[in-house]
């Protein structure tokens, strides 16, 4: 039988080539397509409003007469348009019209606008409002509706695609929506069929429950929010079976470097580590790959860890890569485990992007012949020319720039391209638990909630940057005493180069300010080795104090650094504002953070930086992140489309994780429910369905 998915939207009526391109452009080829693009909100056009009682930011419909319209030349010419009711005036202001619009637009006319108020040069204006002239009379109340509001893309106005998704309703009666949801689980959380919530999402009838509508939880609303996670809770199960499907070689824990290795270490583990490390010896004698995701706080020790998984992996005769995201962080990893694994007599490579010619040769032969052990590196470790001899872990850190394709993608890296390698990743980014559930449901995870003995709370104060004369005299008093101090600038992260110029002009006055102290500078333009050099340097306690971009956001590991600046945090979310704090609070010493920020700080800029004030604790904060910025800020995937929702939101439906993620284990016994619900909902975006 023909369903919707087979009937293009060239079908309907008006539409052409031309508008199918565009509705390409929103993943739209077919008429079921089209009916599963939802709208996100409404709008309340059930009422006229009089003129006189709007206020700014208002959204609402008015009606008038035409008292003059206006061709007005100012630095963009425009057509304004003033009209007039009996409790006020409104301008309608166009800067694209055409002769047409002109003609209709005159005095005297009757007109019916829709549009945000705004203040003008002119009073209240509406910018390009949607208008009718000589509209019909409003419909009697009680009989109007709610207008749906739909994600549009260049070339395509709401009222195109509001007759379009009409037109689809058309097709309902004939071919109803493949409901993929048993009945029974339906009647249990009470929520309607497919084809009904479709129908009424679209076109809600003036009975519907205005206010549920407006914020989303009419039930009609949240059966399709459910299935939206529930379809994007199986493509991620999907992943991981599809991973799983591969075997892997089970690393079994034999000989004893593990133990030698935890002898030379100045520290036993904390409890939390052992128990991590049970869970990954656990899952790496598997002949079927570990997919793990490992957060702890920064400073509980991943490190650590990494080093003991490696250890296993090692002592089965098997080769390790460990990536991190970037170059400082790589090598301050591949300096650590060279101090710990070189005395056990292993070798280790080191590869990024930045090592060439001979030296590069010499480290792809090394990883190519299996004489290297561990690799180590940036994403160059997974260029193509990298061949590695027996390739059976892969030790992801910070995983937040490492996405479900790079996951996939690890599959083919294995031993001799059949046996896929176990993977381990870790953050440092303590990750919701609701939103973990959702976001990486192909990783089993643990978690390190302990952190080492003895560690100080770092006392966190903000400060306006009037004050910044004050903190200069800190930062000298602290670094006479001993101590060593992070200063770290920040800047629109857009531009690498603007920010390193900003780290250098401010290295350049303090150095005038603080003629006394030793003073060094990294930034992500520096050469590998000039980075490597201050770094050792500032390590080492040659250097006082250390300026900085966020290159050291993550990992950097200085025991004695006990203060640390942070110009304009608000500028930064809070997980990297934690990140970054956590440079310091990791030797004997109490620690300071001082957020300098540049004021006037909005309600809430003052409200993150306060949580951030108040708490040390990672998960907290991350929850607050969430709350402020939404998922993709928090897991940095705003760009990769992962975790984008047409219709769910993450705060507002947060009760539906549980469930769902009960629910569908079950539904993965059902390939075929599972291809289609993935494909309705994430449509081209499969971006980790197909294999
Ligand atoms: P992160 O989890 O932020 O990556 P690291 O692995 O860099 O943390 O560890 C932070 C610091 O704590 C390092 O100096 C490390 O040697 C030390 N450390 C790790 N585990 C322990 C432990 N069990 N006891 C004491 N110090 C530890
Ligand atoms: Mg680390």
């Amino acid at each position: 039988m023909t369903s919707l998915d087979d009937i293009s939207v060239t079908q309907l009526k008006g539409v052409g080539s031309a508008l199918a391109e565009k509705l390409a452009k929103l993943g739209i080829h077919s008429i079921q397509d089209l009916l599963f693009h939802l709208p996100y909100r409404y709008e309340d056009r059930t009422r006229v409003v009089p003129m006189g009682s709007l206020r700014i930011g208002d959204i609402a419909v008015v009606e008038g007469e035409v008292m003059k319209a206006d061709l007005v030349m100012g630095r963009r010419r425009s057509l304004q348009v003033t009209l007039r009711d009996d409790s006020g005036f409104l301008v309608m202001r166009f800067f694209h019209f055409n002769a047409a619009q002109k003609n209709q637009l005159t005095e005297g006319a009757r007109v019916r606008c829709f549009g945000e108020v705004r203040p003008g040069r002119a009073g209240y204006e509406f910018y390009h409002p949607e208008y009718q002239v000589s509209p019909p009379p409003m419909a009697a109340a009680g009989e109007a509706t709610l207008t749906p509001v739909y994600p549009l893309t260049e070339g395509i106005q709401q009222p195109r695609v509001r007759g379009l998704c009409q037109q689809a309703l058309g097709y309902l009666a004939r071919f109803p929506i493949k409901d993929w949801l048993p009945p029974s689980l339906l009647s249990d959380y009470q929520l309607p069929g497919i084809t009904d919530a479709v129908k009424l999402v679209h076109s809600p009838p003036a009975d519907a429950a205005v206010h549920l509508l407006m914020e989303g939880r009419h039930p009609a609303q949240q059966r399709l929010v459910m299935e939206e996670l529930l379809a994007h809770q199986l493509s991620l199960l999907q992943v991981r079976e599809q991973i799983q499907a591969r075997a892997a070689l089970p690393l079994l824990p034999t000989g004893d470097l593990p133990e030698q290795f935890l002898e030379q270490l100045p520290f036993s583990l904390t409890g939390a580590q052992k128990q991590v490390m049970k869970e990954i010896r656990q899952d790496l004698s598997q002949p079927v790959p570990m997919l793990r995701l490992v957060q702890g706080d920064v400073g509980s020790g991943k490190t650590v860890v990494a080093a003991l998984a490696a250890l296993q992996a090692i002592g089965s005769g098997a080769q390790v890569a460990l990536m991190a995201p970037t170059e400082i962080l790589a090598e301050q990893h591949f300096r650590n485990f060279q101090g710990w694994l070189a005395p056990l007599g292993i070798e280790l490579a080191w590869l990024s992007g930045k090592v060439k010619g001979k030296a590069r040769q010499e480290a792809l032969a090394a990883v190519a012949s299996g004489q290297a052990q561990v690799a180590i590196g940036t994403h160059a470790l997974f260029q193509d020319e990298v061949q590695f001899h027996r390739l059976a872990l892969v030790i992801v850190d910070e995983q937040h720039r490492f996405g479900v394709h790079q996951r996939l993608a690890l599959r083919e890296k294995g031993v001799g391209g059949q046996l896929a390698p176990h993977q381990l990743i870790m953050t440092a980014t303590p990750i919701p638990r609701t939103l973990a559930m959702s976001a990486y449901a192909d990783l089993d995870t643990s978690v390190i909630d302990e952190l080492p003995p003895g560690r100080k709370p770092i006392e966190t104060v903000v400060l306006p940057d009037s004050r910044r004369d004050d903190i200069v005299e800190r930062v000298r008093t602290a670094c006479r005493q001993g101590r060593q101090a992070y200063w770290v600038c920040t800047l629109i992260e857009e531009s690498e180069a603007l920010q390193c110029q900003a780290a250098e002009v401010t290295a350049q006055e303090l150095a005038e300010r603080l003629p006394d102290l030793k003073i060094g500078l990294v930034h992500g333009r520096l050469k590998a080795v000039d980075k490597a050099s201050v770094m050792e340097r500032f390590k080492s306690g040659e250097l006082d104090l250390l300026v900085a971009t966020t290159v050291i956001e993550v990992g950097v590991d200085v025991p004695n650094a006990s203060l640390i600046i942070i110009e304009n945090p608000e500028r930064l979310g809070l997980a990297q504002l934690h990140q970054l704090r956590g440079r310091v609070g990791r030797g004997e010493q109490a620690s300071f953070c001082v957020l300098m920020y540049h004021p006037p700080l909005s309600n809430n800029g003052k409200a993150r930086l306060q949580a951030l004030r108040d708490s040390q604790d990672g998960f907290f904060i991350a929850e607050k992140d969430l709350e402020i910025r939404g998922p993709g800020e928090v897991l940095g995937t705003r760009q990769t489309g992962l975790m984008q929702f047409r219709l769910a939101d993450f705060e507002r439906d947060k009760g539906w994780i549980e469930p769902v993620k009960e629910m569908a284990p079950a539904l993965m016994q059902h390939p075929a429910v599972v291809s289609a619900l993935i494909r309705r909902w994430l449509g081209e975006n499969i971006r980790y369905g197909e294999v």
